[in-house]
């Protein structure tokens, strides 16, 4: 300690780690490359649930994640004619376990910047601490730019040479792949076909658009809306001015054309993905059918993705180590990508802080700490994810009718109240070392 670190990615984890390895020694200097021009504020409605929810008390930041929250009250299971057959609610008792809505449910952007934004903060305070900010020490953001190598130098200190897209060389002691679930980190520290081979799709593909708001239709209730052959819309409007439209088919039979439409074969243009979805929707007879489409055609942040859990024997190569979606991703069906990436941030640093310079050490707890609660997020529920999305008229009806039943006796609530707090009950690590507000 202190250490040169690169993060590789600005999104929700590369600023949570910023921001805890600086409170717990000022005199790290932290460099974090993100691919994109500025801070990538894109996406949908993400929820940080279970031992995500201490991570950000403990950073201090869980009154400005609430201040930006969008409140939902529940979803609503719809048939064609947009009548709701069940509802299952949110569970805000502050006790229990989350449901299908967590009680906090927050914009992607919103989440990236209170990150974002308490990283400088962190940055400041650890310059006042070093006396004025001399040594170099804190956060540097270098947006546009991403790593072009890496080479671990495994026979001078141990460290790792990055050769970036700049053009500047520099040596780090560290690089820490907070990339995402593509990471490029992930397959230029293991290989490219290893990096490959640690993404397991789950067949399951989803559009997220954003689209104007029908005050006769949208509150803060979200509502989803099944058709046959595995697919779904879903609207959530909540208390924002704008809808959130979502539309998922989980059909691996036809995995190749609806890779094409996430974009992951970067074989078509955003016009021609859009077409592929409506295709996917156009036998609809549901009472949004005209809505989905004009909205789809219209929208200007449409973003597709293959859903898959990221798997790998070790988080760690050398020094360079994934963190977040980049080493295990465990998919936005188990509701628990941001909440992992968020306790991954916490355990790394605590590790860092706990073993000083002994960098291996550190990445070995990493992965000693981290790994049951990383089993027990990517466990999803046995059928999932097509249980949720039935094949057939049919299955729709039983899934209607098993929820209505459910909901109606509150076996859902009773359910909820008697499920722990955190995931799989397991308890998040305590690291004074770090020294956050609790
Ligand atoms: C634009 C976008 C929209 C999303 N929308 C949703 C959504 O609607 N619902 C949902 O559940 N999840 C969404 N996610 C995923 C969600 O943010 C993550 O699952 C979760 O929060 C874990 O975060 P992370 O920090 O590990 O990864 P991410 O939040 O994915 O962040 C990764 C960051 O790394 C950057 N990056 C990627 N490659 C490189 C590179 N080679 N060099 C430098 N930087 C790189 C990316 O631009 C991004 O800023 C989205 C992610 C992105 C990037």
């Amino acid at each position: 300690m202190p250490l040169d670190i690169l993060i590789v990615g600005a999104g929700v984890c590369g600023p949570a780690l910023a921001t805890l390895l600086l409170r717990a020694a000022a005199g790290h200097r932290i460099t974090v490359v993100e691919r994109c021009d500025a801070l990538r504020t894109g996406g949908q409605q993400i929820d940080l649930r279970a031992q995500g929810i201490p991570v950000m008390r403990k950073l201090g930041l869980l009154d400005a994640v609430r201040e930006v929250c969008v409140h939902e009250r529940g979803v609503a299971f719809v048939d064609k004619r947009g009548s709701a057959k069940f509802q299952v609610d949110v569970n805000d008792s502050g006790k229990g376990g989350q449901g299908l809505t967590s009680e906090y449910e927050i914009m992607r952007g919103d989440l990236v910047r209170v990150l974002y934004e308490a990283s400088l903060r962190a940055s400041e305070a650890a310059a006042k601490k070093r006396g004025g900010g001399g040594g170099g020490g804190g956060v540097t953001y270098e947006f546009g730019v991403s790593v072009e190598s890496i080479a671990q130098n495994e026979n001078g200190d141990g460290g790792v040479d990055v050769k970036l897209s700049n053009g500047r060389q520099q040596h780090f002691d560290l690089v820490v792949g907070a990339d995402g679930q593509g990471s490029r980190t992930r397959r230029q520290a293991w290989g490219d076909a290893a990096g490959r081979a640690a993404f397991h799709t789950l067949h399951s593909y989803g559009a997220y658009f954003t689209i104007p708001r029908d005050d006769a239709h949208d509150s803060d209730v979200a509502v989803v809306h099944h058709l046959s052959g595995r697919r779904m819309i879903v609207f959530r409007s909540n208390n924002r001015p704008d809808t959130q439209c979502y539309l998922f088919c989980n059909d691996g039979a036809q995995a190749a054309t609806l890779r094409d439409a996430t974009g992951a074969t970067g074989k078509k243009s955003v016009a021609e993905r859009k077409q592929i979805w409506r295709e996917f929707f156009e036998d609809s007879d549901a009472w949004c059918r005209e809505r989905v489409f004009a909205g789809l055609e219209g929208t200007e942040d449409f973003y597709a993705h293959e859903a898959g859990q990221v798997k790998m024997g070790s988080w760690s190569k050398g020094r360079v180590v994934l963190l977040g979606d980049a080493g295990y991703c465990p998919s936005p069906i188990s509701g628990c990508g941001t909440t992992a990436s968020l306790v991954g941030a916490y355990v790394l640093a605590g590790e860092l802080a706990r073993h000083q310079d002994d960098v291996g050490a550190a990445l070995a707890g990493y992965d000693r700490v981290l790994r049951p609660f990383i089993d027990e997020v990517q466990a999803l529920m046995p059928g999932a994810p097509t249980i949720g999305a039935p094949q057939t008229d049919w299955g729709i009806w039983f899934l209607h009718s098993l929820g209505k039943f459910v909901t109606t006796l509150k076996i859902d609530k009773l359910a909820l109240s008697l499920m722990p707090e955190g995931k799989g009950g397991i308890p998040l690590p305590e690291y004074p070392e770090l020294k956050l507000a609790e």
